[in-house]
């Protein structure tokens, strides 16, 4: 009999999950496109539509109308493409449309119905691209971006004290910002429009890097570390000096910073907090963490039974099982994140999906770390949502969404020993409306719906890569790469233009990361080098 890491007779398990995954696709409905209007358009607000440039799609149509204030208000079409939609009904519209007015998307349809009744709205030619919701990372550490191929192929322990909190522990601000900066326009120009960050060290300097995610325009969940011991899972005190944080202390600056930046850039940043797992936060800041989630209306983001030690720790010092565990402490609750969630039992799932808590995969550093396969079909078959991360850049390299829904698409089938396993269609689901979810933002984000704020992605198919693309679902999940994105609207702003960041200077960032990491390397004196001889 063959078991899987948690000792699971594989077979069994995989035959019944597969009979309740499969039928999802069959609520999939194909180039229906009846056309989907709202009335939201005078809720839109702001009214900054995207400044055009060249190259971009042919121009038929006027540019808006005129509020009763005076105002300009801006609106654009985006036609002639697939829309995978993830609405409901998970519509997928042929010969598509999305009209958008300030930041809300006011209808979607065929191409010639909106081009008719949308007449004075400018209209962008996509050339038989594919359309979708802008992707959500919902795990990543925008400080790791900077170190990026520094940590690799080493042991957990190595990993993390001797590389990522050595160096991390000696950050400025100036570093915190470039990392940040770094990491965000990675994220934008591969399509991801939304993410959460789940540790910020107050020495990474907060104001700057909530700056640097107003700035760039995407949406961000930032989450204060909180800790109160340089412990990790049983290790004693192996947390390099530089990151240790006074609990109390991390727990009233996350306050503050929530005070200060709740809902900046028009809303598109929310302050949570983000306790180090079990081992680096006692059961008593744990506590204290719930409450003042409670109190202040913060979401929580935990790294959470990441490894076996994980587990053995709360067993052996508290006597519990991790689900009790994280139930009797009360940080289980519908906007909480547990990131990784790989050595769950039954009964730990049974506990998580009882208080909707979320779970945030992430396949690739799962599978670089060695910490083992994260449950995601038996996950999902009890109901909890799971939506997906990247996690950091020292432990899944490319910050790319795409990669990430083909990582969770194909680990867990040879596992399971079933092909029918996290479909594409689910692994769709997993980077945009089950991210939304997560966030508490699916009201918002998460799919192209008439209402919703319009944060849409479009795709060139014009790759041999991608031809045929008989069945968009399968390419976007299957095929398409981050870089095969050439345009991301947030907020109806059009932030990434025919593969060009306009809010950003590319150039620049990128100068910037080389400069810090080089500063970084120099006063940490890491080394990090290939196994094989470099440098001649
Ligand atoms: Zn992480």
């Amino acid at each position: 009999m063959t078991t899987d890491q948690h000792g699971h007779s594989v077979s069994n398990i995989g035959n019944s999950i597969s009979r309740r995954v499969f039928p999802m696709r069959s609520g999939l409905s194909t180039g229906t496109g009846a056309l989907m209007a709202g009335t939201l358009a005078d809720a839109a607000s702001e009214g900054n539509g995207p400044q055009l440039g060249r190259g971009a799609g042919k121009a038929t149509a006027g540019t808006g109308r005129k509020k009763k204030s005076g105002e300009t208000k801006t609106g654009y079409i985006l036609g002639n493409a697939t829309i995978i939609t993830v609405d409901p009904k998970r519509s997928i519209i042929t010969d598509g449309a999305i009209a958008v007015k300030g930041s809300i998307i006011e209808a979607i349809g065929k191409t010639d119905e909106l081009k008719e009744k949308y007449s004075s709205l400018t209209f962008h030619d996509m050339n038989d691209h594919i359309i979708m919701p802008g992707l959500i990372n919902s795990h990543v550490h925008l400080t790791q971006a900077l170190i990026k191929g520094c940590a690799d192929d080493v042991s957990l322990i190595e990993f993390l004290a001797n590389r990522v909190w050595r160096m991390m522990g000696d950050y400025n601000e100036e570093e915190g910002k470039a990392s940040a900066d770094l990491c965000i326009l990675e994220m934008i120009t591969s399509g991801t429009t939304t993410f959460a960050e789940t540790l910020l060290h107050s020495r990474y300097g907060l104001p700057g890097i909530t700056q640097a995610v107003v700035d760039s325009g995407m949406r961000g969940v930032l989450a204060k570390s909180v800790m109160d011991v340089g412990t990790y899972a049983s290790r004693d005190n192996i947390m390099y000096k530089g990151m240790v944080e006074n609990g109390d202390e991390c727990l009233k600056q996350a306050i503050e910073w929530k005070a200060k930046s709740e809902n900046a850039g028009d809303g598109r940043i929310n302050i949570w907090l983000g306790p180090r797992p079990v081992g680096s936060t006692t059961k008593e800041m744990l506590e204290q963490v719930a409450k003042t989630a409670r109190e202040h209306d913060m979401g929580i983001a935990i790294h959470f039974c990441e490894v076996k030690q994980d587990v053995e720790l709360m067993r052996d010092v508290y006597h519990q099982a991790p689900g009790d565990f994280a139930e009797s402490i009360g940080i289980l609750r519908d906007n909480t994140l547990l990131i990784h969630s790989v050595w769950l039992t039954d009964d730990d799932i049974r506990v998580i999906a009882r208080n909707k808590a979320n779970v945030a995969h992430c396949p690739a550093s799962n599978s670089k770390l060695a910490s083992g396969f994260c449950r995601v079909p038996e996950l999902l078959a009890a109901g909890v949502n799971v939506c997906l991360g990247t996690d950091a850049a020292t432990c899944d390299n490319a910050h790319d969404m795409f990669d990430a829904m083909r990582l969770a698409a194909l680990i867990h089938k040879p596992r399971l020993l079933d092909p029918l396993l996290v479909p594409a269609e689910t692994a769709i689901e997993m980077a945009t409306i089950n991210g939304a979810k997560a966030l508490k933002k699916d009201h918002l984000i998460g799919s192209l719906e008439v209402g919703k704020k319009a944060d849409i992605i479009t795709i060139d198919f014009n790759h041999p890569r991608l031809v045929p693309n008989v069945n968009p679902v399968s390419a976007v999940v299957y095929s398409v790469k981050g870089s095969d994105v050439d345009n991301v609207i947030i907020d109806g702003k059009w932030i990434v233009k025919d593969r060009k960041i306009l809010t950003m200077n590319q150039k620049a960032v990128m100068e910037k990361a080389r400069k810090a990491i080089a500063q970084v390397l120099k006063k940490t004196g890491v080394e990090n080098r290939s196994r094989w001889a470099t440098g001649g």
